[in-house]
């Protein structure tokens, strides 16, 4: 029987010249802030995840130390304790999955069900480009071979945000599908603006359903179900949701009350691919799509691309990418390969076990921190 070793938890920044605007950030990043969770056992394997910076997780390393790693619905149970008393600790799930792949000699995507190993991807864009320059970003999107484009509300003016959407929908044409991130479901730590509420999020889907848009992202906070529930009944665009909602009774509620038609939680800050896996099963019985949000590096990116394909496939799942300032280069720095799709959007997962992931160790060696901050 295999047994962990050891877990080891560190933080790495990658500077960032020129930076990256983000859309939701009022500072220009200047640096890419990773933390790599590696989890060994005894036979010489080892697991790799990622995620959130898991600050005071060492508190909680005993608790799996001197287990066996393939006790994988136990180690997720325990971390869904942890994820009640402290921080997401999710990066270690996906670390633990690696490992059993390395220990089991399969690929995540099989582990968790092996509907499929492919998967198409949309360009999550992440800055406010002038209106000439989002119509750009869609054109070379397009031209790249991704189906569809995400764009970010949140400019000062809505009307500058709408008007992104008509001026894109015009160039492009429906050579594009269109999807709108209107980030109202939860708040970065510095910002006290209120969400909005049901008539300013109806008054914007009519709206964005008039531009055909594909899906309208958090239009609301993320625990207004009632307010979900409404809009859905008065607007005909899929609504979009639960990026970074925690708790499986959160999803449950989402579901009876009929509030989203495509849940977004991601592996790496709710519930793992362990809990994600079933959650996947459950909204795609209700008739619901289940993409996972992927914003951050590439070891959160394929966690949940071996999760998505893996379990019940979607027609799209999110690959950030908005070059020049957020390249795959950059995304990818702490692997030795880039993430990439094909020449129609199109990503495939290999045989390799585990994730299927090879740390660039020279990278992060060089880009060691204390910390895991934007700054
Ligand atoms: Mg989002």
């Amino acid at each position: 029987m295999p047994t962990i070793t050891r877990i080891e938890i560190t933080h790495h920044q990658l500077p960032l010249e020129p930076p990256f605007p983000a859309a939701w950030d009022p500072n220009p990043r200047r640096k890419f802030p990773a933390t790599i969770v590696r989890v060994y056992d005894d036979e010489g394997h080892m697991g790799v995840g990622s995620g959130d910076a898991m600050y005071g997780f060492h508190d909680y390393v005993h608790l799996f130390v001197g287990h066996n790693p393939l006790d994988l619905e136990r180690h997720n149970a325990i971390l869904a304790n942890i994820e009640f008393h402290a921080a997401r600790p999710w990066p270690l799930d996906i670390a633990l999955w690696d490992l059993a792949g390395q220990i089991l000699h399969q690929p995540v995507w099989r582990m968790v069900g092996a509907h499929s190993n492919r998967i198409r991807a949309y360009a999550s864009s992440g800055i406010h480009r002038s209106l000439r320059g989002m119509v750009e970003v869609a054109q070379q999107v397009m031209e790249r071979g991704f189906p569809a484009l995400k764009i970010r509300f949140g400019r000062p003016r809505l009307g500058d945000d709408l008007a992104v959407v008509s001026a894109i929908r015009d160039a492009v044409g429906e050579g594009l599908e269109l999807m709108v991130d209107c980030n109202q479901g939860w708040r970065m730590p510095w910002d006290t603006l209120q969400p909005w509420d049901l008539k300013q999020a109806v008054s914007v889907a009519q709206q964005l359903q008039a531009e055909k848009v594909y899906w309208m992202e958090e239009p609301l906070h993320r625990g207004d179900y009632r307010g979900y529930s409404e809009l859905r009944k008065s607007v005909d665009i899929p609504i979009a949701g639960g990026e970074m909602t925690r708790e499986p009774y959160e999803f449950r509620e989402l579901l009876e009350r009929d509030c989203l038609d495509v849940f977004q939680p991601d592996c790496a800050l709710s519930m793992g691919i362990g809990g994600l896996r079933t959650l996947a099963v459950r909204v795609v019985e209700a008739g619901k799509v289940f993409t996972p949000h992927t914003w951050g590096n590439g070891i959160q990116l394929l966690a949940n691309l071996h999760l998505t394909a893996g379990t019940v496939g979607a027609p799209f799942i999110e690959f950030p990418y908005d070059p020049p300032e957020w390249s795959t280069a950059r995304r990818d720095y702490p692997l030795r390969n880039t993430l990439e799709p094909d020449a129609q959007g199109w990503i495939t997962l290999s045989e390799a076990p585990g994730l299927g992931l090879e740390l660039d160790e020279a990278r992060l060696e060089s880009t060691t921190s204390k910390q895991a901050t934007f700054a």
